[in-house]
C-alpha cells in the first residue's frame, strides 16, 4: 500500500523562511522531531512529511500559521493528542503540521452556569478531573480521555461509554471560538440552553475533522457530579445471548452504559491484565446504572441478563470495583494490540439489528480465516470489531482489508453509519459516499469551500 500522499506545493523556502519570522521557535523543521508529529493511531493509512510542524501556544500563532499558509496555499493539518484512529491528523507532504496540544489551559470553570471554557490542547481526563473538584461533571469520556484533547474531541465528534443515556461531545458544547484558513476568528453558539439565533455553525465545526476552522477555545456544559453508579458484569456462552439481554435492559431500563467484550477481547485482556476475566464466556456485558433509580435499575438488569442465558452474573453497587471492570473495558484496544497488527474498525448499526451485525462479523472472520475481537458500546449499536493479523505478510494483510470492507458494507446493509465516533479520516473516505449520498457529499463539499476556499484545511479527509 502507498504511504506517502504527495500534494504538489510552491516553493517552500519562503514559507519556512515567514512562518520562522512570525512564529520564531514554536517552529520545528528537523525532520526527526517531526517524526512523532506524522501520524495518528491508525493502521494502513498514509502519513506524509510536513515541511513544517508548527507547535502553537496561543490564538495568535494559530493565526498567523493559517495567514501564511493561506497566502502560500499551504495545506494545514491541525493536530491534538494524535490519538485518531482514522488517519485524519496524518501530515501531508509538504504541508504544515498545527499541534495546539501546548494551548492547554482551562481559562475559566463557572459553577453557576455548569459551564468550563477552556483551549483545544486540554486533555480530557484533566478537564474532567478539574470538573470533578467543583462538585461537576464532564460526561464525554471517550476511552483515549486520559491523553486526547477537548479540541480533537470536538473535532471528531468522540464518543464514549455513556452516550446512550448523556449523548455525545456535540450534545455538551455551548460555545466555539476557532480561526478561519485566512486568519480570522469566528465566535459560535451561545452559553444559554436555547439559542435558534442563524444556522447552527458549532454543530457544523463539531466532527468537521479540521477541515472547516481550527477550534481555539471551546466553552463546554457541565453537569451536576453523577452519583455512583451500580455495576452488572454478566458472562454468556454466545454473543447472541448477550445482545438478546441488551434488548431486554433497553426495554425495562435506562443504563449509562452497556458494554460489550467478545471472547477474543475477553483472553486478550485477561493476558494482558490477569483481572480474571471469565475465559469460558463467549461474551461479557458490563453495564452500569446511575441516578435515583441505580441500584433497581441495575436489577433488573441483572435479571435481564439471568433470562437470556448468563452462566454468571455478578453485580456491586462498590464504585471502585464497577471502575475496575470498566478498566478492563477501556484497555480493550491495547490487549488487541498486543496480539499483533490491528486493523480496528467504527461500526454503528441500529441497536435491534446488532444480533445481525455480529453474526456477519463472525461468518467474515471464519471465510478469511482472521482472528477478529469485537468489543464496543452495545448501548449505542456502536461495535469496534478489530482485525488481528500480521501486517508483514502482504497476502494476510489484503485478506484483512477486504473482511474490513465487507464489514463496512454489511454495516451499510443494516441501514448503520460507517462510523460512530472515530470519523472519516483517510480510512473511511472509500465508503463515504455510499452512506451519505452524491448531492449530500456535494453540498458538504460546498460548505468546506465557504469556510475555506482556498482548500489548504486538511484537504482530502473528512469529506
Ligand atoms: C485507546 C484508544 C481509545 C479510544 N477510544 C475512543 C472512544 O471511546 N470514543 C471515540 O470517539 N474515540 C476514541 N478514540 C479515538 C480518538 O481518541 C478520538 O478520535 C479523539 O477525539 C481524538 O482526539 P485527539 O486529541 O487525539 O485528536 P487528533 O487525533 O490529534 O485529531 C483528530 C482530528 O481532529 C482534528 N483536530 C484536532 N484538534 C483540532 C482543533 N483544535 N481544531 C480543529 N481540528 C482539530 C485533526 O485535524 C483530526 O482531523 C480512541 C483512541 C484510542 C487510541
Amino acid at each position: 500500500m502507498n504511504t506517502s500522499v504527495v500534494t504538489p506545493v510552491p516553493d517552500t523556502e519562503p514559507v519556512v523562511a515567514a512562518l520562522v519570522d512570525a512564529l520564531g521557535d514554536a517552529v520545528v523543521t528537523d525532520p526527526d522531531r517531526m517524526l512523532a508529529y506524522r501520524r495518528d493511531q491508525s493502521l494502513l493509512t498514509p502519513a506524509g512529511m510536513p515541511l513544517a510542524l508548527v507547535r502553537a501556544r496561543d490564538t495568535d500563532d494559530v493565526v498567523a500559521t493559517l495567514t501564511i499558509a493561506h497566502r502560500h496555499g499551504i495545506p494545514v493539518v491541525t493536530r491534538g493528542a494524535g490519538t485518531g484512529l482514522a488517519g485524519a491528523a496524518n501530515a501531508l507532504d509538504g504541508g504544515i503540521v498545527l499541534s495546539v496540544e501546548k494551548m492547554n489551559a482551562i481559562v475559566e470553570i463557572d459553577t453557576e452556569s455548569r459551564t468550563a471554557t477552556v483551549q483545544p490542547g486540554v486533555i480530557n481526563g484533566d478537564l474532567a478531573a478539574a470538573a470533578a473538584e467543583r462538585g461537576l461533571w464532564y460526561v464525554p469520556d471517550p476511552g483515549s480521555r486520559a491523553v486526547s484533547t477537548i479540541g480533537g474531541n470536538l473535532a471528531t465528534n468522540a464518543g464514549g461509554t455513556c452516550c446512550a443515556k448523556y449523548g455525545v461531545t456535540a450534545d455538551h458544547v455551548a460555545r466555539i471560538k476557532a480561526v478561519l484558513a485566512d486568519g480570522r476568528i469566528i465566535h459560535t453558539g451561545a452559553v444559554t440552553r436555547k439559542n435558534v439565533a442563524g444556522l447552527n455553525l458549532t454543530q457544523l465545526l463539531v466532527g468537521s475533522e479540521g477541515t472547516l476552522a481550527v477550534i481555539v477555545e471551546a466553552t463546554v456544559r457541565l453537569r451536576a457530579a453523577a452519583t455512583a453508579a451500580a455495576t452488572v458484569v454478566a458472562s454468556f456462552p454466545e454473543t447472541a445471548q448477550a445482545v438478546a439481554a441488551v434488548l431486554a435492559i433497553r426495554e425495562q431500563a435506562e443504563p449509562c452504559l452497556v458494554e460489550l467484550m467478545d471472547r477474543t477481547t475477553i483472553a486478550a485482556v485477561n493476558d494482558m491484565t490477569h483481572m480474571g476475566l471469565d475465559d469460558t464466556a463467549g461474551a461479557l456485558l458490563l453495564v452500569q446504572c446511575d441516578g435515583r433509580d441505580a441500584a433497581a435499575e441495575a436489577q433488573v438488569s441483572a435479571r435481564a441478563c439471568t433470562a437470556a442465558g448468563a452462566t454468571e452474573v455478578y453485580d456491586t453497587a462498590d464504585p471502585v470495583e464497577g471502575e475496575e471492570f470498566m478498566a478492563a473495558r477501556r484497555v480493550a484496544l491495547t490487549a488487541l494490540e498486543r496480539c499483533g497488527s490491528t486493523l480496528l474498525d467504527d461500526l454503528a448499526v441500529p441497536v435491534p439489528r446488532l444480533p445481525e451485525m455480529l453474526a456477519a462479523i463472525e461468518a467474515i472472520a471464519a471465510r478469511h480465516e482472521l482472528l477478529i475481537g469485537t468489543f464496543g458500546h452495545a448501548a449505542d449499536g456502536n461495535l469496534h470489531p478489530t482485525i488481528v493479523f500480521d501486517a508483514a505478510d502482504e497476502v494476510v494483510a489484503r485478506r484483512a482489508r477486504q473482511a474490513f470492507d465487507e464489514m463496512v458494507a454489511e454495516c451499510l446493509a443494516l441501514g448503520g453509519s460507517i462510523s460512530g465516533e472515530h470519523g472519516i479520516g483517510v480510512l473511511k473516505q472509500p465508503y463515504l459516499e455510499t452512506q451519505v449520498g452524491t448531492v449530500e457529499r456535494a453540498l458538504m463539499q460546498r460548505i468546506k469551500a465557504a469556510f475555506d476556499p482556498s482548500g489548504i484545511l486538511n484537504p482530502g479527509r473528512g469529506i
